[in-house]
């Protein structure tokens, strides 16, 4: 029997931006990361993808859109410019757009959400870390 997928909604705390991420993996089967990069360590970021999932980020104010690149600059991080909650990163590349949610943004934060495991990416190359991305983050349904 194939799981039927679910739809998790996100938000800001102010509700100008929002995501809907798709899934059929059960929560307690979701792979969630703490990366140690100061951006994320700064926000206690806990990030989820499903490669077979979608997902869509939604803009309701796009003037409280706001992107943040750093380091070596392969994706969009996604804050909003009006409460500051991070929502999640978004990247193009010549094979799609791919991104990732911070579950700490989920309207509901499924109780069975497994603990953050320790991530650190700080050693890849950029053509590894764009790779890294477009295998493992969800396929996005547009970037904003
Ligand atoms: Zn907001």
């Amino acid at each position: 029997m194939t799981a039927s997928a679910r739809t998790f909604a996100g938000s800001c705390h102010c509700g100008a931006l929002g995501f809907s991420f798709r899934t059929t993996l059960p929560v307690r089967r979701w792979s969630v990361r703490a990366c140690g990069c100061g951006f994320c360590r700064a926000h206690n970021a806990m990030t989820t993808s499903d490669p077979s999932g979608g997902l869509a980020f939604l803009v309701d104010r796009s003037d409280a859109l706001q992107r943040y690149r750093f380091g070596l600059k392969t994706a969009d991080f996604l804050l909003c410019r009006v409460c500051g909650v991070y929502l999640g990163a978004q990247i193009q590349s010549p094979r799609g757009a791919f991104g990732i949610i911070n579950t700490l943004a989920l309207i509901a934060v499924p109780e069975e959400l497994p603990a953050a495991a320790s991530a650190d990416y700080g050693s890849e190359s950029r053509g590894e870390r764009v790779e890294r991305r477009e295998k493992r983050w969800t396929p996005l349904d547009g970037v904003v």
